[in-house]
């Protein structure tokens, strides 16, 4: 076996101190666009405090979750506690989704009858946003991290935002138009609503132990079948302990002949080929040809054979 460094495979979160210096920042334009939100009366402002809102969720969710995995496994949680971490994700996208429902019903009003905004405090407040988060994204340009490339992008959209308050803002101080405002929160709460969803289709895909995004279960088996001394691969499952943390379990087909020693030194090269395939936790089940079960790739173990391994 080659002796590279697999350390990633596991660890893929961003840097605990740079974490804690977005969650303080976030805080600061959640505080800012929530009180600037009810000075100003703006839908458009609560809504993208609304927004900051779940980003603080998410960077706290995330910070939790590094917590949570460091707590050991217990003889009743044998997995440990990763999956607190996608409960969590699954109750924050459902309450975001909520919220995003409340900000368009209250919008719908304000078409109807519109309220008068005060837009030089909608300016100040989302001014202060603004700058901020152009402030983090700017500041973590340059860094190879695919996580912090994609922060750094959400921030860059996030300024977007605000820029497009203040350009809102700026649209009703002159032409005193204050419709801008609730369609502005109407765009924002959709953006919100977007995002949840895709966290919600995440959360879910973990929980029903679908197969990790990127990973096909095809490419899996034909990996294993491809390593000298496989004859052939059942009963293959693929899935998520948590976001990043991927299992397998599988049997494995070999020369009955071979000596524990022999069909282990197999076993490494499967572990190995399957750690470049981003699967960490492998636990496979060496058989001869001659194994009781159907040779199906897809699980077999429905009601007409019960168990793995137990003829009827
Ligand atoms: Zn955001
Ligand atoms: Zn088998
Ligand atoms: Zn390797
Ligand atoms: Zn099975």
């Amino acid at each position: 076996m080659d002796g590279h460094d697999h350390s990633g495979v596991f660890h893929t979160h961003a840097p605990v101190g740079k974490m804690k210096q977005a969650f303080i920042f976030t805080l600061v334009i959640l505080v800012v666009e929530f009180s600037g939100g009810l000075i100003s009366h703006s839908l458009a402002l609560l809504s993208d405090a609304g927004h900051v809102l779940t980003d603080l969720a998410a960077i706290g969710l995330s910070w939790y979750a590094i917590n949570q995995s460091n707590k050991p496994p217990t003889e009743n949680l044998t997995y440990g506690y990763h999956r607190t971490g996608i409960l969590a994700a699954l109750i924050n996208g459902i309450a975001l989704i909520f919220i995003a429902i409340v900000i368009i019903i209250e919008a719908y009003h304000r078409l109807l009858q519109p309220e008068p905004v005060h837009s030089l405090w909608m300016i100040v407040s989302a001014g202060i946003g603004l700058s901020i988060n152009l402030y983090l994204g700017l500041g973590l340009r340059g860094e190879e991290n695919l996580n912090v490339r994609s922060a750094v992008l959400h921030m860059l959209g996030d300024a977007a935002a605000s820029a497009g308050v203040i350009l809102g803002a700026v649209l009703i101080l002159y032409t005193k138009w204050y419709l801008v405002d609730p369609i502005l929160s109407v765009l924002i709460s959709l953006l919100i609503a977007l995002g949840a969803w895709h966290i919600v289709k995440q959360a879910i895909n973990i929980l029903m132990e679908g197969a990790p995004k990127g990973i096909s279960l095809s490419t899996v088996a034909t990996a294993i079948r491809q390593i000298q001394g496989v004859y052939d691969v059942h009963d293959l499952h693929i899935w998520s302990i948590t976001s990043g943390k991927n299992a397998l379990s599988c049997h494995v087909v070999l020369d009955g002949t071979l000596s524990i020693r022999d069909s282990q030194a197999i076993l490494r090269n499967i572990e190995h080929e399957l750690i470049h395939l981003g699967i960490g936790h492998s636990t496979i089940q060496m058989e001869d040809a001659g194994h009781p079960h159907p040779d199906s790739v897809l699980c077999a173990d429905d009601a007409s054979h019960q168990g793995h391994g137990h003829c009827q």
